[in-house]
């Protein structure tokens, strides 16, 4: 019911289906216009007449919509993503919202790939991904974690770490099992259980750390639970897991027989002395975690949509059942670029970490000592900062900084369905120019002035 309501609430502001807006226009403004000549030329009964089969029409369209769609996606809006990165658009707004980098990745990735279409690499890829690509991967697993992926069976590249979740959602549960989901979530993870028939259980992360409670867990745990869903650096929060929290999560796991979902995309970027650690590698782990990662985020190339799976042999059976029709492959010279760029990862990661790590010390230092309060991040691209008082909420407050102040702000309330901290919330992304960074801290202060 929460989460219904706040959908409603954010769907008033933001997510109107463009289907339904583009219909409902369209005889709005005929309607509208042939109801104002009445008016005109001849009696205002006319118009209120008018009015009022607009209104007709209007209901029956969207009726018509629903009835056409699946119930599975009649709660589903436009991701928020989409929404602030389109108003900041529309408002000239500094984009601090969704998360991508305002500029390019690993250069090396441009050559290879173009290399690779000169070489005439660009026909269907094999299903699970290229051999050179899946084979590197396995390698990085082994010299980086200690967990060793067999390339031909345990590795399937995907269009995107998003294709990953939806392959194994759709993999692994029935309609009716329940996921544990570690609020606030990514939007794909819940959005993804609904798609695949589940149903989505929460563990409140709680603010100042992101910490859970073990009881929390344990109670959110029934008969009918298939699988967590871990994210490892955490988006929105920043926060990574640490060893003893993923011991908790594990042996929960082995204990009721329970699948991980592991999404760690932002495995290369921990900042200070932080390591990230997979759960995989935990005792009895390796056989019941699927492991998804994206080369968007390692190389800094979200657009390429070159993301992958590590699972056991019997695991990887299964996602590939679903990714064989889902894309069955992608792209092939991205594929052959990112085989590449995993080659010199080790000379590659120094630079990486250290850009972003002086990013998010740039905005932190940036906004320390105000309202926002931000929060320190020990992994991803992503900081917390507190809504201050001005503001009703996060919705409140991202609609009016990115309307009023010119800074587009992501409302983390969407991410949550059990705890209300994300009302007192916002996530800013800090993968972009130091410019932009600058620009998006000075007008967020700047509305804590007027
Ligand atoms: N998982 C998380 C936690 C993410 O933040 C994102 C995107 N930012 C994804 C998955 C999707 O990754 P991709 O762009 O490779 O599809
Ligand atoms: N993962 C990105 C974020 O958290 C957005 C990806 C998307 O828009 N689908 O902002």
């Amino acid at each position: 019911m929460k989460r219904l309501l706040s959908c409603l609430h954010l769907k008033n502001l933001f997510n109107r289906s463009n289907l339904t807006n583009y219909f409902g226009n369209f005889f709005q403004k005929r309607a509208v216009s042939i109801g104002a000549a009445f008016f005109i030329f001849s009696n205002q009964n006319a118009f209120i007449l008018t009015f009022v089969l607009t209104i007709k029409i209007k209901i029956k369209v969207e009726m018509m919509l629903k009835k056409v769609s699946s119930e599975r996606i009649s709660t589903m809006g436009e991701s928020i993503f989409t929404t602030m990165s389109k108003l900041a658009f529309e408002k000239n707004a500094v984009n601090l919202g969704q998360g991508f980098p305002d500029f390019d990745g690993y250069a090396m990735i441009f050559e290879s790939a173009y290399r690779a279409m000169k070489e005439g690499k660009n026909q269907y890829a094999p299903s699970p991904g290229i051999k050179s690509l899946r084979d590197v991967i396995s390698v990085v697993n082994g010299n980086h974690y200690g967990v060793a992926y067999n390339p031909d069976t345990e590795i399937t590249i995907t269009a995107g770490a998003t294709e990953a979740l939806y392959c194994v959602m759709q993999a692994f549960l029935n309609s009716g099992d329940e996921a544990i989901l570690f609020e606030p979530y990514y939007d794909a993870h819940f959005a993804d259980v609904i798609l695949a028939g589940g149903i989505p259980k929460f563990v409140t992360l709680h603010k100042p750390d992101f910490s859970f409670s073990i009881e929390e867990l344990e109670q959110a745990i029934t008969p009918k639970t298939k699988l967590i869903v871990l994210n490892t650096p955490h988006n929105p929060t920043g926060k990574v897991f640490s060893t003893a929290e993923l011991k908790i999560i594990a042996e929960i796991a082995v204990n009721h027989n329970l699948l991980v979902v592991s999404d760690e995309v932002y495995e290369f970027l921990t900042f200070d002395s932080v390591k990230h650690f997979p759960i995989s590698k935990l005792e009895g782990m390796k056989e019941r975690t699927i492991t998804i990662s994206s080369t968007g985020k390692t190389f800094g190339s979200t657009g390429w949509k070159i993301g992958y799976v590590c699972a056991a042999k019997g695991l990887t059976d299964s996602i590939r059942k679903v990714h064989q029709w889902t894309t069955f492959a992608v792209n092939t010279p991205a594929q052959h670029a990112m085989a590449d760029a995993f080659g010199t990862l080790d000379t590659y990661l120094p630079d990486f970490r250290a850009l972003y790590q002086n990013k998010r010390d740039l905005l932190y230092n940036a906004l320390k000592g105000s309202e926002y309060n931000p929060y320190l991040p020990e992994g991803s691209y992503f900081m917390m900062i507190d809504v201050p008082h001005k503001f009703d909420n996060d919705v409140d407050a991202a609609m009016k900084l990115v309307t009023e102040f010119g800074v587009a702000v992501i409302p983390p309330s969407v991410f949550y369905s059990k705890s209300d901290e994300g009302a007192t919330l916002l996530r800013l992304c800090f993968a972009k120019k130091d410019e932009t960074l600058i620009k998006g801290a000075e007008n967020l202060l700047k509305a804590l002035k007027v």
